[in-house]
Protein backbone atom coordinates (compact mmCIF):
# COMPACT_ATOMS: atom_id res chain seq x y z
CA UNK A 1 0.00 0.00 0.00
CA UNK A 2 2.68 2.39 1.19
CA UNK A 3 4.26 1.90 -2.27
CA UNK A 4 1.51 2.35 -4.36
CA UNK A 5 0.99 6.07 -2.48
CA UNK A 6 4.86 7.30 -3.19
CA UNK A 7 4.51 5.54 -6.60
CA UNK A 8 1.76 7.97 -7.07
CA UNK A 9 3.40 10.36 -5.00
CA UNK A 10 6.75 10.59 -7.65
CA UNK A 11 8.63 7.99 -7.43
CA UNK A 12 9.35 5.11 -10.19
CA UNK A 13 7.17 6.91 -12.65
CA UNK A 14 6.76 4.96 -15.93
CA UNK A 15 7.36 6.64 -19.69
CA UNK A 16 6.44 4.63 -22.85
CA UNK A 17 8.69 5.92 -25.70
CA UNK A 18 7.07 4.74 -28.81
CA UNK A 19 9.40 5.12 -32.18
CA UNK A 20 9.89 2.59 -34.96
CA UNK A 21 13.70 3.92 -34.85
CA UNK A 22 15.12 1.68 -32.40
CA UNK A 23 18.51 4.27 -32.13
CA UNK A 24 16.12 6.96 -31.50
CA UNK A 25 14.27 4.83 -28.64
CA UNK A 26 17.54 3.94 -27.03
CA UNK A 27 18.87 7.38 -27.41
CA UNK A 28 15.39 8.93 -25.51
CA UNK A 29 15.45 5.65 -23.11
CA UNK A 30 19.38 6.65 -21.84
CA UNK A 31 18.31 10.13 -21.30
CA UNK A 32 15.44 9.20 -19.48
CA UNK A 33 16.27 5.94 -17.40
CA UNK A 34 17.76 6.71 -14.68
CA UNK A 35 15.17 9.05 -13.65
CA UNK A 36 12.23 7.23 -14.67
CA UNK A 37 10.90 3.30 -15.49
CA UNK A 38 11.04 3.13 -19.61
CA UNK A 39 9.39 0.82 -21.82
CA UNK A 40 9.05 0.47 -25.39
CA UNK A 41 6.95 0.25 -28.38
CA UNK A 42 8.00 -0.19 -31.83
CA UNK A 43 4.91 1.14 -33.96
CA UNK A 44 1.07 2.39 -32.65
CA UNK A 45 -0.45 -0.97 -32.24
CA UNK A 46 1.97 -2.25 -29.89
CA UNK A 47 1.82 0.89 -28.28
CA UNK A 48 -2.01 0.86 -27.96
CA UNK A 49 -1.77 -2.72 -26.16
CA UNK A 50 1.01 -1.45 -23.37
CA UNK A 51 -1.12 2.10 -22.95
CA UNK A 52 -4.44 -0.20 -22.16
CA UNK A 53 -3.24 -2.55 -20.10
CA UNK A 54 -0.72 -0.03 -17.99
CA UNK A 55 -2.69 2.78 -18.37
CA UNK A 56 -3.03 2.98 -14.55
CA UNK A 57 0.65 3.14 -14.24
CA UNK A 58 1.90 5.44 -17.30
CA UNK A 59 2.89 8.78 -16.49
CA UNK A 60 3.72 10.06 -20.13
CA UNK A 61 3.87 8.97 -23.57
CA UNK A 62 7.05 9.93 -25.56
CA UNK A 63 5.71 9.50 -29.32
CA UNK A 64 6.88 9.65 -32.98
CA UNK A 65 4.75 11.05 -35.86
CA UNK A 66 5.94 8.89 -38.38
CA UNK A 67 5.37 5.29 -37.90
CA UNK A 68 3.82 1.92 -39.92
CA UNK A 69 0.06 0.43 -38.54
CA UNK A 70 -0.83 3.11 -36.17
CA UNK A 71 1.01 6.32 -36.79
CA UNK A 72 1.16 9.11 -33.92
CA UNK A 73 -1.66 10.94 -34.81
CA UNK A 74 -3.78 7.88 -34.80
CA UNK A 75 -3.02 7.20 -31.61
CA UNK A 76 -3.05 10.72 -30.46
CA UNK A 77 -6.54 11.33 -31.33
CA UNK A 78 -7.13 8.17 -29.45
CA UNK A 79 -5.45 8.75 -26.13
CA UNK A 80 -6.92 12.34 -25.62
CA UNK A 81 -10.81 10.89 -27.02
CA UNK A 82 -10.57 7.86 -24.46
CA UNK A 83 -12.08 8.67 -20.68
CA UNK A 84 -9.68 6.37 -19.28
CA UNK A 85 -6.38 7.34 -20.99
CA UNK A 86 -6.76 11.35 -21.19
CA UNK A 87 -4.78 12.17 -18.28
CA UNK A 88 -1.71 10.22 -19.73
CA UNK A 89 0.48 13.32 -21.03
CA UNK A 90 1.98 12.88 -24.62
CA UNK A 91 4.82 14.41 -26.07
CA UNK A 92 5.50 13.63 -29.63
CA UNK A 93 8.69 13.84 -31.47
CA UNK A 94 8.98 15.23 -34.99
CA UNK A 95 11.16 17.00 -37.42
CA UNK A 96 8.60 19.64 -39.27
CA UNK A 97 6.80 22.99 -37.80
CA UNK A 98 4.20 22.18 -39.13
CA UNK A 99 3.61 19.02 -37.22
CA UNK A 100 4.32 20.64 -34.22
CA UNK A 101 1.01 22.68 -34.54
CA UNK A 102 -0.86 20.01 -35.58
CA UNK A 103 0.00 17.92 -32.74
CA UNK A 104 -0.88 20.65 -30.20
CA UNK A 105 -4.02 21.08 -31.66
CA UNK A 106 -4.77 17.14 -30.97
CA UNK A 107 -4.07 17.58 -28.17
CA UNK A 108 -0.21 16.82 -27.26
CA UNK A 109 1.18 18.12 -24.01
CA UNK A 110 4.65 19.55 -25.78
CA UNK A 111 7.00 18.42 -28.67
CA UNK A 112 10.23 17.22 -28.95
CA UNK A 113 12.64 17.97 -31.98
CA UNK A 114 14.45 15.48 -34.23
CA UNK A 115 18.01 15.42 -33.96
CA UNK A 116 17.69 16.15 -29.87
CA UNK A 117 18.57 18.74 -27.79
CA UNK A 118 20.82 18.32 -25.15
CA UNK A 119 19.29 15.61 -22.53
CA UNK A 120 18.82 18.16 -19.75
CA UNK A 121 17.03 19.87 -22.13
CA UNK A 122 14.90 16.89 -22.90
CA UNK A 123 14.66 16.07 -19.30
CA UNK A 124 13.69 19.50 -17.98
CA UNK A 125 10.65 18.66 -21.04
CA UNK A 126 9.38 15.23 -19.51
CA UNK A 127 9.31 16.58 -16.36
CA UNK A 128 7.37 19.53 -16.70
CA UNK A 129 4.64 17.80 -18.73
CA UNK A 130 4.49 14.90 -15.58
CA UNK A 131 4.00 17.49 -13.36
CA UNK A 132 1.32 19.67 -15.18
CA UNK A 133 -0.99 16.87 -15.69
CA UNK A 134 -0.50 15.22 -12.28
CA UNK A 135 -1.07 18.94 -10.65
CA UNK A 136 -3.94 19.44 -12.81
CA UNK A 137 -5.42 16.41 -11.09
CA UNK A 138 -5.18 18.06 -8.12
CA UNK A 139 -6.25 21.05 -8.50
CA UNK A 140 -9.59 19.45 -9.76
CA UNK A 141 -9.75 17.18 -6.49
CA UNK A 142 -8.19 17.70 -3.76
CA UNK A 143 -6.94 14.91 -2.07
CA UNK A 144 -8.12 14.99 1.29
CA UNK A 145 -11.35 15.44 2.86
CA UNK A 146 -10.48 18.45 5.43
CA UNK A 147 -12.72 17.75 8.08
CA UNK A 148 -11.49 13.97 8.53
CA UNK A 149 -8.17 13.74 7.32
CA UNK A 150 -9.13 10.79 5.40
CA UNK A 151 -9.37 10.30 1.55
CA UNK A 152 -11.95 12.12 -0.67
CA UNK A 153 -14.45 9.97 -2.57
CA UNK A 154 -12.46 10.54 -6.00
CA UNK A 155 -9.32 9.61 -4.78
CA UNK A 156 -10.43 6.90 -2.55
CA UNK A 157 -11.49 5.28 -5.81
CA UNK A 158 -8.88 5.97 -7.60
CA UNK A 159 -6.69 4.82 -5.64
CA UNK A 160 -8.38 1.53 -4.79
CA UNK A 161 -8.53 0.47 -8.79
CA UNK A 162 -4.95 1.29 -8.97
CA UNK A 163 -4.17 -1.04 -5.92
CA UNK A 164 -6.60 -3.52 -7.31
CA UNK A 165 -5.13 -3.24 -10.89
CA UNK A 166 -1.43 -4.26 -9.36
CA UNK A 167 -2.47 -6.68 -6.67
CA UNK A 168 -4.10 -9.84 -6.65
CA UNK A 169 -5.33 -10.08 -3.24
CA UNK A 170 -9.01 -9.52 -2.26
CA UNK A 171 -10.49 -6.62 -0.24
CA UNK A 172 -13.25 -6.47 1.33
CA UNK A 173 -15.79 -3.21 0.82
CA UNK A 174 -16.99 -1.78 4.41
CA UNK A 175 -19.65 1.45 4.44
CA UNK A 176 -19.84 2.97 7.63
CA UNK A 177 -22.88 5.32 8.64
CA UNK A 178 -23.91 7.52 11.50
CA UNK A 179 -27.92 6.62 12.63
CA UNK A 180 -29.99 9.77 12.35
CA UNK A 181 -27.13 11.86 12.41
CA UNK A 182 -29.50 15.11 11.08
CA UNK A 183 -31.23 14.79 14.34
CA UNK A 184 -27.44 15.07 16.06
CA UNK A 185 -26.79 18.57 13.95
CA UNK A 186 -30.26 19.45 14.65
CA UNK A 187 -30.11 19.16 18.82
CA UNK A 188 -26.94 19.84 19.32
CA UNK A 189 -25.42 21.83 16.46
CA UNK A 190 -22.93 21.35 13.18
CA UNK A 191 -20.07 21.96 15.42
CA UNK A 192 -20.88 19.55 17.65
CA UNK A 193 -22.01 16.80 14.60
CA UNK A 194 -18.68 17.53 13.08
CA UNK A 195 -16.59 16.91 15.91
CA UNK A 196 -18.00 13.38 15.86
CA UNK A 197 -17.30 12.53 12.48
CA UNK A 198 -13.90 13.63 13.21
CA UNK A 199 -13.36 11.20 16.18
CA UNK A 200 -14.47 8.69 13.61
CA UNK A 201 -12.46 10.03 11.14
CA UNK A 202 -9.23 9.56 13.23
CA UNK A 203 -10.62 6.25 14.68
CA UNK A 204 -10.85 5.11 10.75
CA UNK A 205 -7.16 6.24 10.21
CA UNK A 206 -6.47 3.47 13.21
CA UNK A 207 -8.09 1.09 11.28
CA UNK A 208 -6.59 1.38 8.09
CA UNK A 209 -2.64 2.49 9.31
CA UNK A 210 -1.74 -0.87 10.48
CA UNK A 211 0.73 -3.21 8.39
CA UNK A 212 -1.89 -5.03 6.72
CA UNK A 213 -3.28 -1.72 5.19
CA UNK A 214 -5.99 -0.52 3.63
CA UNK A 215 -7.59 2.74 1.86
CA UNK A 216 -10.73 5.37 3.69
CA UNK A 217 -12.65 8.01 2.63
CA UNK A 218 -15.24 9.79 4.02
CA UNK A 219 -18.06 9.72 1.00
CA UNK A 220 -21.05 11.74 1.99
CA UNK A 221 -21.58 13.66 5.34
CA UNK A 222 -21.89 11.24 7.81
CA UNK A 223 -20.92 7.98 5.29
CA UNK A 224 -17.54 6.49 5.13
CA UNK A 225 -16.21 3.72 2.96
CA UNK A 226 -13.36 1.27 3.96
CA UNK A 227 -11.65 -0.92 1.49
CA UNK A 228 -9.28 -3.45 3.70
CA UNK A 229 -7.33 -6.38 2.79
CA UNK A 230 -9.58 -9.66 3.13
CA UNK A 231 -9.27 -11.24 6.69
CA UNK A 232 -11.40 -14.05 7.51
CA UNK A 233 -12.02 -12.90 11.17
CA UNK A 234 -13.65 -9.60 10.13
CA UNK A 235 -16.68 -10.44 12.06
CA UNK A 236 -15.00 -10.81 15.60
CA UNK A 237 -13.08 -7.55 14.02
CA UNK A 238 -15.70 -5.61 13.69
CA UNK A 239 -17.30 -6.20 16.91
CA UNK A 240 -14.43 -4.72 18.45
CA UNK A 241 -14.39 -1.79 16.20
CA UNK A 242 -17.84 -1.05 16.88
CA UNK A 243 -17.75 -1.15 20.71
CA UNK A 244 -14.19 1.03 20.27
CA UNK A 245 -15.93 3.22 17.88
CA UNK A 246 -19.55 3.64 20.48
CA UNK A 247 -16.56 4.18 23.30
CA UNK A 248 -15.26 6.97 21.53
CA UNK A 249 -19.00 8.56 21.04
CA UNK A 250 -20.78 7.15 23.40
CA UNK A 251 -21.41 10.96 25.61
CA UNK A 252 -22.98 11.82 21.93
CA UNK A 253 -25.33 8.82 22.59
CA UNK A 254 -24.95 8.26 18.82
CA UNK A 255 -24.60 4.85 17.48
CA UNK A 256 -23.09 3.51 13.93
CA UNK A 257 -24.00 0.91 11.29
CA UNK A 258 -21.73 -1.08 8.81
CA UNK A 259 -22.42 -2.54 5.74
CA UNK A 260 -20.16 -5.44 4.67
CA UNK A 261 -19.62 -6.90 1.14
CA UNK A 262 -16.95 -9.41 1.87
CA UNK A 263 -14.31 -10.25 -1.30
CA UNK A 264 -15.48 -14.10 -2.29
CA UNK A 265 -12.95 -13.78 -5.75
CA UNK A 266 -15.96 -13.32 -7.60
CA UNK A 267 -14.22 -10.46 -9.28
CA UNK A 268 -16.50 -7.54 -8.89
CA UNK A 269 -14.63 -3.90 -9.47
CA UNK A 270 -14.29 -1.87 -6.96
CA UNK A 271 -17.33 0.46 -7.32
CA UNK A 272 -19.75 -2.70 -7.57
CA UNK A 273 -18.53 -4.10 -3.83
CA UNK A 274 -19.12 -0.92 -2.38
CA UNK A 275 -22.55 -0.58 -3.86
CA UNK A 276 -23.36 -4.07 -2.30
CA UNK A 277 -21.78 -2.76 1.00
CA UNK A 278 -23.68 0.64 0.96
CA UNK A 279 -27.38 -1.77 0.01
CA UNK A 280 -26.37 -4.05 3.41
CA UNK A 281 -25.66 -0.89 5.29
CA UNK A 282 -29.15 0.52 4.14
CA UNK A 283 -30.83 -2.21 5.12
CA UNK A 284 -29.68 -1.54 8.82
CA UNK A 285 -31.26 1.80 8.69
CA UNK A 286 -34.59 0.43 10.30
CA UNK A 287 -33.30 -1.74 13.06
CA UNK A 288 -30.89 0.41 15.47
CA UNK A 289 -30.11 -2.79 17.27
CA UNK A 290 -28.16 -4.42 14.91
CA UNK A 291 -24.91 -2.32 14.09
CA UNK A 292 -23.22 -4.76 11.20
CA UNK A 293 -24.37 -7.24 8.29
CA UNK A 294 -23.45 -8.57 5.31
CA UNK A 295 -24.08 -8.18 2.03
CA UNK A 296 -26.72 -11.31 0.34
CA UNK A 297 -26.44 -11.63 -2.73
CA UNK A 298 -29.94 -13.93 -2.57
CA UNK A 299 -31.59 -10.67 -0.94
CA UNK A 300 -30.30 -8.18 -3.24
CA UNK A 301 -31.20 -10.13 -6.51
CA UNK A 302 -34.73 -10.73 -5.00
CA UNK A 303 -35.03 -6.88 -4.38
CA UNK A 304 -33.69 -5.89 -7.91
CA UNK A 305 -37.12 -8.52 -9.13
CA UNK A 306 -39.25 -6.58 -6.84
CA UNK A 307 -38.20 -3.28 -8.00
CA UNK A 308 -38.80 -4.47 -11.70
CA UNK A 309 -42.39 -5.90 -11.06
CA UNK A 310 -43.30 -2.21 -9.56
CA UNK A 311 -41.47 -0.38 -12.71
CA UNK A 312 -43.04 -2.88 -14.80
CA UNK A 313 -46.22 -2.79 -13.33
CA UNK A 314 -48.52 -0.07 -15.21
CA UNK A 315 -47.17 -1.43 -18.84
CA UNK A 316 -48.78 -4.95 -17.70
CA UNK A 317 -51.91 -3.40 -16.49
CA UNK A 318 -52.46 -1.49 -20.03
CA UNK A 319 -51.39 -4.78 -22.43
CA UNK A 320 -53.66 -6.93 -19.90
CA UNK A 321 -49.97 -9.47 -18.95
CA UNK A 322 -52.79 -10.29 -15.43
CA UNK A 323 -54.91 -12.76 -16.28
CA UNK A 324 -57.86 -13.66 -14.01
CA UNK A 325 -58.29 -17.51 -12.99
CA UNK A 326 -61.36 -18.69 -11.44
CA UNK A 327 -61.51 -21.46 -8.98
CA UNK A 328 -64.85 -23.03 -8.07
CA UNK A 329 -66.52 -23.70 -5.10
CA UNK A 330 -68.90 -26.45 -3.82
CA UNK A 331 -71.82 -26.60 -1.77
CA UNK A 332 -71.24 -30.05 -0.10
CA UNK A 333 -74.53 -30.03 2.04
CA UNK A 334 -76.41 -32.44 -0.42
CA UNK A 335 -75.12 -36.12 -1.27
CA UNK A 336 -74.18 -34.82 -4.75
CA UNK A 337 -72.11 -31.65 -4.75
CA UNK A 338 -73.06 -28.67 -6.58
CA UNK A 339 -71.39 -25.69 -8.32
CA UNK A 340 -72.13 -22.72 -5.98
CA UNK A 341 -69.69 -19.66 -6.96
CA UNK A 342 -66.12 -19.44 -8.04
CA UNK A 343 -63.00 -17.20 -6.73
CA UNK A 344 -61.60 -14.61 -8.64
CA UNK A 345 -57.51 -15.29 -8.54
CA UNK A 346 -54.84 -13.26 -10.35
CA UNK A 347 -51.86 -13.92 -12.34
CA UNK A 348 -49.08 -12.49 -14.13
CA UNK A 349 -47.59 -13.44 -17.23
CA UNK A 350 -44.45 -11.86 -17.11
CA UNK A 351 -42.97 -11.67 -20.59
CA UNK A 352 -40.07 -11.52 -19.40
CA UNK A 353 -40.12 -13.66 -15.53
CA UNK A 354 -43.23 -15.98 -16.81
CA UNK A 355 -45.50 -16.74 -14.44
CA UNK A 356 -45.43 -14.87 -11.66
CA UNK A 357 -47.59 -16.01 -8.56
CA UNK A 358 -49.76 -13.50 -6.52
CA UNK A 359 -48.21 -14.67 -3.31
CA UNK A 360 -45.08 -12.59 -4.63
CA UNK A 361 -46.41 -9.34 -5.71
CA UNK A 362 -49.65 -8.62 -3.80
CA UNK A 363 -47.98 -7.95 -0.88
CA UNK A 364 -45.34 -5.59 -2.21
CA UNK A 365 -48.66 -4.16 -4.31
CA UNK A 366 -50.44 -3.27 -0.72
CA UNK A 367 -46.95 -1.34 0.40
CA UNK A 368 -47.00 1.02 -3.04
CA UNK A 369 -50.98 1.38 -3.06
CA UNK A 370 -50.72 -0.32 -6.53
CA UNK A 371 -52.62 -3.08 -5.41
CA UNK A 372 -56.04 -0.52 -5.91
CA UNK A 373 -55.20 -0.60 -9.87
CA UNK A 374 -54.71 -4.24 -9.66
CA UNK A 375 -58.05 -5.35 -7.78
CA UNK A 376 -59.98 -2.63 -10.17
CA UNK A 377 -58.49 -4.33 -12.73
CA UNK A 378 -59.53 -8.01 -11.45
CA UNK A 379 -63.19 -6.87 -10.31
CA UNK A 380 -63.66 -5.43 -13.67
CA UNK A 381 -63.18 -8.57 -15.52
CA UNK A 382 -64.68 -11.09 -13.03
CA UNK A 383 -67.87 -8.69 -13.09
CA UNK A 384 -67.65 -9.00 -17.13
CA UNK A 385 -67.86 -12.68 -16.89
CA UNK A 386 -70.59 -12.92 -14.83
CA UNK A 387 -71.95 -11.53 -17.13
CA UNK A 388 -71.18 -13.21 -20.03
CA UNK A 389 -71.63 -16.58 -18.24
CA UNK A 390 -75.51 -14.97 -17.78
CA UNK A 391 -75.96 -14.43 -21.08
CA UNK A 392 -74.51 -17.69 -22.25
CA UNK A 393 -75.66 -20.28 -20.45
CA UNK A 394 -78.47 -18.62 -18.38
CA UNK A 395 -77.13 -19.12 -15.27
CA UNK A 396 -75.69 -17.38 -12.56
CA UNK A 397 -72.37 -17.74 -10.86
CA UNK A 398 -71.53 -15.27 -8.17
CA UNK A 399 -67.34 -14.79 -8.19
CA UNK A 400 -66.13 -13.75 -4.93
CA UNK A 401 -62.75 -11.42 -5.57
CA UNK A 402 -60.58 -10.32 -3.09
CA UNK A 403 -61.12 -6.97 -1.55
CA UNK A 404 -57.63 -5.73 -0.10
CA UNK A 405 -57.35 -3.92 3.17
CA UNK A 406 -55.89 -0.90 1.28
CA UNK A 407 -59.07 -0.56 -0.53
CA UNK A 408 -61.33 -0.37 2.11
CA UNK A 409 -59.53 3.29 2.82
CA UNK A 410 -60.23 4.16 -0.73
CA UNK A 411 -63.68 6.51 -0.42
CA UNK A 412 -64.85 5.97 -4.14
CA UNK A 413 -65.21 2.38 -3.24
CA UNK A 414 -68.35 1.83 -3.41
CA UNK A 415 -68.99 4.13 -6.86
CA UNK A 416 -66.14 1.38 -7.89
CA UNK A 417 -68.15 -0.97 -7.46
CA UNK A 418 -71.65 0.43 -8.36
CA UNK A 419 -70.26 1.38 -11.66
CA UNK A 420 -69.29 -2.40 -12.71
CA UNK A 421 -72.59 -3.26 -11.12
CA UNK A 422 -74.19 -0.98 -13.93
CA UNK A 423 -72.16 -1.55 -16.56
CA UNK A 424 -72.30 -5.52 -16.84
CA UNK A 425 -76.40 -5.20 -15.51
CA UNK A 426 -75.64 -7.39 -12.69
CA UNK A 427 -76.64 -7.29 -9.08
CA UNK A 428 -74.74 -6.58 -6.26
CA UNK A 429 -75.42 -10.61 -4.68
CA UNK A 430 -73.02 -11.47 -7.73
CA UNK A 431 -70.36 -10.18 -6.75
CA UNK A 432 -69.25 -11.61 -3.22
CA UNK A 433 -66.76 -9.41 -1.38
CA UNK A 434 -63.52 -11.52 0.50
CA UNK A 435 -62.22 -9.40 3.18
CA UNK A 436 -58.96 -11.23 4.73
CA UNK A 437 -59.76 -11.53 8.74
CA UNK A 438 -56.15 -9.76 9.58
CA UNK A 439 -58.24 -6.28 7.90
CA UNK A 440 -60.95 -6.20 10.24
CA UNK A 441 -58.28 -6.57 13.66
CA UNK A 442 -55.76 -3.49 12.06
CA UNK A 443 -58.46 -1.14 11.63
CA UNK A 444 -61.91 -2.66 13.02
CA UNK A 445 -63.89 1.06 13.23
CA UNK A 446 -63.02 2.19 9.39
CA UNK A 447 -64.16 -1.35 8.02
CA UNK A 448 -66.74 -1.77 9.77
CA UNK A 449 -68.45 1.34 8.74
CA UNK A 450 -67.12 0.60 4.88
CA UNK A 451 -68.67 -2.78 4.94
CA UNK A 452 -72.27 -1.76 6.47
CA UNK A 453 -72.51 0.52 3.79
CA UNK A 454 -71.63 -2.18 1.66
CA UNK A 455 -73.84 -4.63 3.14
CA UNK A 456 -76.55 -1.96 2.80
CA UNK A 457 -76.44 -1.89 -1.23
CA UNK A 458 -76.69 -5.97 -0.77
CA UNK A 459 -73.05 -7.02 -1.29
CA UNK A 460 -72.05 -9.88 0.56
CA UNK A 461 -68.72 -10.17 2.05
CA UNK A 462 -66.81 -13.08 3.25
CA UNK A 463 -63.94 -13.17 5.92
CA UNK A 464 -61.20 -14.62 4.28
CA UNK A 465 -58.40 -16.85 6.04
CA UNK A 466 -60.53 -17.05 9.01
CA UNK A 467 -58.48 -18.37 11.68
CA UNK A 468 -55.65 -16.48 11.49
CA UNK A 469 -56.70 -12.77 12.22
CA UNK A 470 -57.10 -13.49 15.77
CA UNK A 471 -60.30 -12.14 16.41
CA UNK A 472 -62.31 -12.65 19.62
CA UNK A 473 -65.06 -14.13 19.67
CA UNK A 474 -66.71 -11.11 21.03
CA UNK A 475 -65.60 -9.05 18.30
CA UNK A 476 -67.04 -11.64 16.08
CA UNK A 477 -70.72 -11.36 17.54
CA UNK A 478 -70.37 -7.91 16.40
CA UNK A 479 -68.89 -7.56 12.57
CA UNK A 480 -70.92 -7.40 9.85
CA UNK A 481 -69.91 -10.72 7.89
CA UNK A 482 -72.09 -13.57 5.27
CA UNK A 483 -69.56 -16.07 5.30
CA UNK A 484 -66.42 -17.70 7.30
CA UNK A 485 -64.30 -18.78 4.76
CA UNK A 486 -61.52 -21.16 7.16
CA UNK A 487 -57.53 -20.71 6.53
CA UNK A 488 -56.68 -23.14 4.48
CA UNK A 489 -54.23 -24.33 7.26
CA UNK A 490 -56.48 -25.78 9.25
CA UNK A 491 -57.65 -27.95 6.84
CA UNK A 492 -54.33 -29.12 5.40
CA UNK A 493 -54.15 -31.24 8.46
CA UNK A 494 -57.59 -32.10 9.61
CA UNK A 495 -56.73 -35.81 8.82
CA UNK A 496 -53.82 -36.58 10.39
CA UNK A 497 -53.61 -34.08 13.39
CA UNK A 498 -56.85 -34.53 16.32
CA UNK A 499 -55.81 -31.05 17.39
CA UNK A 500 -56.52 -29.34 13.88
CA UNK A 501 -59.63 -31.48 13.48
CA UNK A 502 -60.82 -30.35 16.59
CA UNK A 503 -60.07 -26.59 15.82
CA UNK A 504 -62.04 -26.97 12.28
CA UNK A 505 -64.84 -28.42 14.31
CA UNK A 506 -64.72 -25.17 16.78
CA UNK A 507 -64.69 -22.92 13.91
CA UNK A 508 -67.45 -24.66 12.11
CA UNK A 509 -69.72 -24.09 15.45
CA UNK A 510 -68.59 -20.56 15.57
CA UNK A 511 -70.11 -20.25 12.35
CA UNK A 512 -73.19 -21.46 13.20
CA UNK A 513 -73.28 -19.49 15.82
CA UNK A 514 -73.04 -16.34 13.98
CA UNK A 515 -75.66 -18.10 11.51
CA UNK A 516 -73.58 -18.13 8.46
CA UNK A 517 -72.32 -20.54 6.31
CA UNK A 518 -68.50 -21.54 6.42
CA UNK A 519 -66.25 -22.63 3.39
CA UNK A 520 -63.41 -24.41 3.83
CA UNK A 521 -60.58 -23.86 1.80
CA UNK A 522 -57.58 -25.71 -0.04
CA UNK A 523 -59.32 -29.13 0.27
CA UNK A 524 -57.18 -31.59 -1.65
CA UNK A 525 -58.26 -35.19 -1.01
CA UNK A 526 -61.47 -36.97 -0.50
CA UNK A 527 -61.10 -37.70 3.39
CA UNK A 528 -60.43 -34.06 3.61
CA UNK A 529 -63.74 -33.64 2.29
CA UNK A 530 -65.93 -36.23 4.10
CA UNK A 531 -64.59 -35.46 6.98
CA UNK A 532 -66.03 -31.57 6.48
CA UNK A 533 -69.00 -32.97 5.19
CA UNK A 534 -69.27 -34.99 8.36
CA UNK A 535 -68.68 -31.84 10.56
CA UNK A 536 -71.23 -29.78 8.98
CA UNK A 537 -69.07 -27.64 6.40
CA UNK A 538 -71.33 -25.29 3.71
CA UNK A 539 -69.10 -25.10 0.89
CA UNK A 540 -65.90 -26.52 0.10
CA UNK A 541 -63.00 -24.74 -2.31
CA UNK A 542 -59.69 -26.70 -3.58
CA UNK A 543 -57.43 -28.76 -5.81
CA UNK A 544 -60.01 -32.10 -4.93
CA UNK A 545 -62.60 -30.24 -7.01
CA UNK A 546 -60.47 -27.96 -10.10
CA UNK A 547 -57.02 -25.45 -9.18
CA UNK A 548 -57.86 -21.90 -10.43
CA UNK A 549 -58.93 -22.04 -13.88
CA UNK A 550 -58.93 -19.87 -17.07
CA UNK A 551 -62.15 -18.67 -17.84
CA UNK A 552 -62.21 -20.81 -21.30
CA UNK A 553 -61.96 -24.15 -19.14
CA UNK A 554 -63.91 -22.94 -16.58
CA UNK A 555 -66.92 -22.64 -18.93
CA UNK A 556 -66.48 -26.43 -19.05
CA UNK A 557 -67.36 -26.51 -15.33
CA UNK A 558 -70.26 -24.58 -15.75
CA UNK A 559 -71.58 -27.20 -19.02
CA UNK A 560 -70.93 -29.94 -16.44
CA UNK A 561 -72.99 -28.63 -13.89
CA UNK A 562 -75.93 -27.30 -16.13
CA UNK A 563 -75.72 -31.50 -17.90
CA UNK A 564 -76.71 -32.35 -14.36
P1 LIG B 1 -56.43 -16.51 -0.92
O1 LIG B 1 -57.42 -15.42 -1.17
O2 LIG B 1 -56.49 -17.17 0.41
O3 LIG B 1 -56.59 -17.52 -2.11
C1 LIG B 1 -56.47 -18.88 -1.97
C2 LIG B 1 -55.15 -19.39 -2.45
O4 LIG B 1 -55.08 -20.77 -2.22
C3 LIG B 1 -54.96 -19.23 -3.95
O5 LIG B 1 -53.61 -18.97 -4.15
C4 LIG B 1 -55.32 -20.61 -4.48
O6 LIG B 1 -54.73 -20.89 -5.73
C5 LIG B 1 -54.78 -21.49 -3.39
N1 LIG B 1 -55.47 -22.76 -3.34
C6 LIG B 1 -56.75 -23.03 -3.63
N2 LIG B 1 -57.03 -24.34 -3.42
C7 LIG B 1 -55.90 -24.92 -2.97
C8 LIG B 1 -55.55 -26.26 -2.56
O7 LIG B 1 -56.34 -27.19 -2.57
N3 LIG B 1 -54.27 -26.47 -2.13
C9 LIG B 1 -53.37 -25.47 -2.10
N4 LIG B 1 -52.14 -25.76 -1.67
N5 LIG B 1 -53.66 -24.19 -2.49
C10 LIG B 1 -54.90 -23.93 -2.91
P2 LIG B 1 -53.14 -17.89 -5.15
O8 LIG B 1 -54.04 -17.81 -6.32
O9 LIG B 1 -51.69 -18.11 -5.36
O10 LIG B 1 -53.37 -16.56 -4.34
C11 LIG B 1 -52.65 -16.28 -3.20
C12 LIG B 1 -53.20 -15.11 -2.47
O11 LIG B 1 -53.01 -13.91 -3.21
C13 LIG B 1 -54.68 -15.19 -2.25
O12 LIG B 1 -54.95 -15.96 -1.13
C14 LIG B 1 -55.05 -13.75 -2.06
O13 LIG B 1 -54.80 -13.34 -0.74
C15 LIG B 1 -54.09 -13.06 -2.97
N6 LIG B 1 -54.75 -12.73 -4.25
C16 LIG B 1 -54.92 -13.47 -5.35
N7 LIG B 1 -55.56 -12.76 -6.29
C17 LIG B 1 -55.82 -11.56 -5.75
C18 LIG B 1 -56.47 -10.36 -6.23
O14 LIG B 1 -56.96 -10.27 -7.37
N8 LIG B 1 -56.54 -9.30 -5.38
C19 LIG B 1 -56.01 -9.36 -4.11
N9 LIG B 1 -56.13 -8.28 -3.34
N10 LIG B 1 -55.42 -10.45 -3.65
C20 LIG B 1 -55.31 -11.54 -4.45
CA1 LIG C 1 -59.48 -15.15 -1.09
CA1 LIG D 1 -57.94 -17.62 1.93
Amino acid sequence: MQELLERKKGLHRKILIVDDEFIEREMLGEMLKDLYEISYAENGALALDIIKSEKQRLSLIILDLHMPELDGYGLLKYIRSDNNLRRIPVIVLTSEKDAEVKSLQLGAADFITKPYDLPDVIRARVKHSIELAENSIIIHETERDELTGLFNKEFFFEYGKLLDNQNEILMDALVLDVNRFHIVNELYGKAYGDLVLKKIGSFIHNIVNTKEGGLACRSESNCFCIYLPHSDDLKIKLQSYISQVNEVIIDHKISIRIGIYLDDGNSLNMEEKFDRAKLACQKLRSTYSTAFDFYDEKLHSKELRLERLVNDFNKAIKEKQFKVFYQPKYNILKEKAHLTSCEALVRWFHPEFGLVSPFEFISLFEENGLIQDLDRYVWAEAASKVKEWKDKYSITIPVSVNVSRIDIFNPNLENILDELLNKNSIQSKDLLLEITESAYTDNSKQIIETINALRNKGFMIEMDDFGNGYSSLNMLTTLPIDALKLDMKFIKNICIDKKSCRLVEIMIEISKMLEVPVIAEGVETKEQLELLKEMGCDIVQGYYFSKPIPDYEFEELIKKEIRG
